[in-house]
């Protein structure tokens, strides 16, 4: 998805010309690179105060968020039942047991069921923006609020995105980003968490640096150190990401422009039914997504000749039922560290079943999701138009 090319090399060979590989390692500039710079700018990009750069991802961005929120053994978090494992994962990375529900026609979380799983021990949910669409951040704050909640989104598919006009990971308290190589911006591996809470980010500010009482910062620090880990970023990521930041909102409106095309000629197509969008205007666009009555026409739709599309209930471990080590409660490297076997954690909801969110396997074996490429020519764009068109007659 991600755009790479001639001025990402030049970034980094400055990098590799100047010598300078540590994010904190030039004095000369007050030991602010460019990671500092890229966080300035993504932090700028989303609207919120804070963001901290990874090298440990997505991932490592929720569990910097949930860190930071001091969620851990004993708390309940609930997640999506359509969401990559990494999302529950997270959750158990910091001793807390996710609590799944279910999304709705739009597939992201569905807020009325997450007003029904909330219990006397959740602190948090992670709605997750699937295929950089937008989940319903107006309700689900909503609700977060009535019931005090924290919000954690997991935007990792869908940097620049937004919600009514306001960038999604903004939204929450937190936001966790992925630059993984199977996203909008990307420099190989990494993430980035946002947040507008100070408390919040100095928690996960030093959880992702163990040798930060080294930094000049750290006399800064307002909150006690704590032993983290070691998720610090390089120069050379900061040197890319700040290249990626600049491409971004150019993929975004070539994606855009090509998933509105394609709705909008097809909006009185034969056959032809399109996801429920919470705001189609800040939509992502990498994906276009349909929905049909039975598994059977989401089946032949998906196989039609030019069509290349795909069942989300097909995406392995994105979806609950799939996630064997979860589902199977094996987590950690050591069963003492095992969340499920803590004793703070005995009477939380933890009977997981591979049926347990019929609606959202229902949902997710009845749409076909196909890719969008923001570098297609409008000819391709045509074409998979007219191979749409065709398919969908044929149901
Ligand atoms: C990619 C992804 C993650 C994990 O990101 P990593 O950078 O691989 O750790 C988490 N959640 C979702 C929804 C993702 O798509």
């Amino acid at each position: 998805m991600f755009r790479i090319g001639k001025e990402e090399s030049d970034a980094i060979a400055e990098v590799i010309s100047r010598g300078q590989l540590f994010r904190h390692g030039d004095s000369a500039c007050g030991h602010l690179g460019l990671v500092d710079k890229f966080e300035k700018e993504f932090a700028e990009k989303i609207g919120v105060n804070h963001a901290l750069l990874n090298s440990g991802g997505g991932t490592s961005s929720l569990i910097c968020a949930l860190v930071g929120l001091g969620i851990g053994p004993g708390d309940e978090v609930i997640v999506p039942a359509y969401t990559f494992m990494a999302t529950a994962v997270a959750v158990l990375a910091v001793g807390a047991i996710p609590v799944l529900a279910e999304i709705d026609d739009t597939l992201g979380i569905d807020p009325c069921d997450i007003e029904k799983k909330i219990g006397p021990n959740t602190k948090a949910v992670i709605p997750v923006h699937m295929l950089g669409i937008p989940s319903d951040m107006g309700s689900i704050c909503s609700i977060a609020g009535k019931h005090r909640l924290k919000v954690v989104e997991d935007a990792c598919q869908a940097a620049g995105g937004s919600f009514k006009d306001k960038r999604l990971g903004a939204w929450g308290d937190a936001g966790a980003f992925s630059f993984n190589a199977f996203k909008i911006i990307s420099c190989g591996e990494g993430g980035a968490l946002v947040s507008d809470d100070a408390a919040l980010f100095e928690r996960a500010l030093i959880y992702h640096d163990s040798g930060i009482t080294f930094r000049p910062l750290a006399k800064e620090l307002t909150l006690p150190i704590f032993a983290g880990q070691q998720m610090r970023s390089t120069e050379i990521m900061g040197a890319i990401m700040r290249v990626q930041l600049q491409r971004l909102d150019g993929i975004l409106s070539d994606l855009r422009r090509i998933k509105k095309k394609i709705m909008s000629e097809l909006s009185d197509a034969q056959g032809i039914k399109f996801i429920r969008s919470n705001d189609l205007e800040g939509d992502c666009g990498v994906a276009v997504a349909f929905q049909f009555d039975s598994e059977k026409k989401a089946r032949s739709f998906e196989k039609a000749p030019g069509v290349n599309g795909w069942l989300p209930i097909d995406s392995g471990r994105h979806v609950y039922c799939n996630w064997e080590p979860v589902m199977n409660k094996q987590i950690g490297a050591h069963q003492a560290l095992n969340p499920y076997l803590l004793p703070q954690n005995q009477g939380l909801r933890m009977d997981y079943t591979k049926d347990m969110c019929p609606r959202s396997l229902d949902i997710l074996s009845h749409a076909v999701i196909v890719n969008l490429n923001p570098d297609w020519t409008d000819t391709e764009t045509n074409n998979l138009i007219a191979a749409f068109r065709a398919a969908g007659k044929e149901l």
